[in-house]
């Protein structure tokens, strides 16, 4: 019934079948953060709609390994050969060892994404612990023919590169183009053409980061590191490559040349981008001051914001919008989000209350194949969500006895929920997971055990978790209607 998964592919500008390369496996390598400041909402998409992906392979039975890495170094700024490495310039003005910075704001990212219940990929490889990769493909590339040295850096050279391979098969792009929008300086003397991009750089006196190599002592280029890295952990061809809209030039096609340039085929089949995101119609940016981070949104603490929203809102907003749509963020349409996300959670709860009819009024296959058709056009989360709604809605009517469904259509209705609310989109009740709730829903269930001995006249274990729970401040009582509890003052 999955079988029939279509993926836009940027390559192609189509979607197309998805056919894994080997049967039943799924290797996907999506580029992470450049850790030097606070996760936002730029980070959460791509890690949100990569973790409804790795989720519904999952969820198909496919063995699926989801790299994506950190780049700690390498990454300079306005993404050119020349200037300050990111994270560099973040520890020289905090007086900081880069690395404290990278360690500092991975953390934080990894602990965003956990509130917005993103699953961890299977390998989360960092730059700088993999220099040894870059320098052997840097290497393969110049015994190729493809990369030169000048000065102790490494270039790609970009023209001789297009001769054999086309250099803007990803974005569409002409090299003549490029050269008017590359915003470089220094290092353009070093080139023999514009468009050629480094691989390795010679490094400064004051550059901190900086490696032995066979050309000189200093630090490799930006696109090469996952290169190397997809290369090492999913091998030189695989199945899926990821990232957010403005990584396709220069980062993306810069990963294709190198890997046709060393290996000579080409790293992934599949090129999935997701769109960038607005603020109330801008361009999210720091000058601008609509910039909000992930923990703002948690908190509130942002002039721009309203209240406070919680990560499944946010989680649930993101998956409102298809992936390669833009998403505008304001506080209206939060707080819609947020009212969605308590009925599709109530929805969720009434469920398991439901009762079973001898005849079924609704067809369940129907919503079912509806969902799978959604989700199979390209994760079309919107869709989807629009079908679950339509579950929402029957849910409430079995509960007022307008419609009726038998005991295996309701069991189908239940699976249907947990399968695409909880596995698939990752939507968890934020109030369920409350602390005292969860206590108390404790208490209950230990009742219940308790109950169950005594009725068996397993009063040796019955005393026991009265006792037990007495020790622990719980008081119960047995009366004729049942028996209940409450904490000792
Ligand atoms: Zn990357």
């Amino acid at each position: 019934m999955n079988n029939n998964l279509k993926i836009y592919n940027t390559l192609s500008r189509k979607k197309e079948d998805f056919k894994p390369i080997t049967n039943n496996h799924v290797g996907m390598y999506v580029c992470g953060p450049t850790v030097y400041g606070d996760p936002h909402l730029g980070h959460a998409r791509p890690a949100i709609i990569f973790d409804i992906i790795f989720r519904y392979f999952k969820h198909n039975k496919y063995k699926v390994r989801y790299v994506r890495n950190i780049t700690d170094v390498g990454h300079l700024e306005n993404d050119s050969d020349d200037g300050i490495d990111k994270i560099e310039k973040k520890a020289q003005s905090e007086k900081l060892e880069p690395m404290e910075v990278a360690q500092f704001y991975t953390e934080k990212y990894h602990d965003c994404l956990r509130k917005l219940n993103c699953l961890p990929p299977s390998i989360e490889p960092r730059a700088s612990g993999h220099i040894i990769e870059q320098i052997e493909m840097i290497q393969k590339i110049i015994s190729n023919g493809f990369g030169y040295v000048v000065n102790g850096s490494v270039y790609m050279d970009v023209i001789k590169y297009n001769q054999q391979y086309n250099y803007g098969v990803l974005s569409g792009r002409k090299i003549e183009n490029n050269i008017s929008n590359t915003r470089e300086l220094n290092s353009q003397s070093e080139k023999k053409h514009p468009a050629d991009f480094a691989l390795w750089k010679k490094a400064s006196n004051r550059h901190i980061m900086k490696w032995n190599s066979p050309w000189s002592h200093g630090f490799p280029g930006w696109h090469i590191e996952c290169s190397a890295m997809s290369k090492k952990y999913l091998g030189n061809h695989f199945d899926i490559h990821g990232g957010g809209l403005d990584l396709i030039f220069p980062h993306h096609e810069a990963e294709i040349c190198q890997s046709f340039a060393a290996d000579l085929c080409p790293p992934a089949n599949y090129w999935l981008h997701n769109n960038l995101i607005t603020i109330e119609g801008q361009k999210m940016g720091k000058s601008l001051n609509n910039f909000i981070n992930l923990d703002e949104f948690f908190t509130g603490k942002h002039k721009k914001l309203k209240s406070a929203f919680s990560p499944m809102t946010i989680r649930f907003f993101i998956l409102q919008a298809h992936y390669r749509s833009t998403i505008d963020f304001s506080n209206e349409a939060l707080k819609a989000a947020e009212k969605g996300l308590v009925k599709l959670m109530d929805a969720s709860k009434t469920i398991e209350k439901l009762n079973a009819s001898k005849k079924s009024t609704y067809d369940i296959d129907k919503l079912e194949s509806d969902c799978y058709s959604a989700i199979n056009d390209d994760f079309n989360t919107p869709v989807l969500i629009a079908h679950l709604f339509e579950g929402v809605r029957v849910i409430n009517l079995i509960k007022d006895q307008k419609e009726h469904l038998t005991t295996k259509d309701l069991n189908k209705l239940k699976l249907l929920f947990n399968s695409f609310v909880v596995d698939i989109l990752g939507l968890i009740d934020e109030r369920v997971n409350n602390r005292s709730d969860l206590t108390n829903d404790l208490i209950d269930l230990t009742l219940t055990l308790r109950n169950r001995a005594k009725k068996n006249k397993d009063y040796n274990t019955s005393d026991q978790i009265r006792d037990k729970l007495e020790e622990l401040n719980i008081q119960i009582k047995d009366e004729r209607e049942g028996t209940t509890w409450k904490f000792k003052k």
